[in-house]
């Protein structure tokens, strides 16, 4: 059986209000849905969340 924690956040954008889920340890760039405002910049393994966090989804097996 395979472990693994994926991490999951739901955030909302601070320019418009958008909410979306994305992956906690997101290496790459995402952009709100909406009105396109970076809200993840991934560093260092760790996603830096620019917006805020509303809601954190942990997850056993996906
Ligand atoms: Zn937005």
């Amino acid at each position: 059986m395979d472990k693994s924690k994926s991490k999951f956040v739901k955030i909302k954008c601070s320019k418009c209000g958008n909410e979306q889920v994305i992956f906690g340890k997101a290496s790459t760039k995402v952009k709100c849905d909406k009105c396109g405002k970076l809200i993840v910049k991934p560093s260092g393994g760790n996603a830096k969340i620019r917006a805020k966090v509303e809601e954190v989804i942990k997850r056993q097996n996906v």
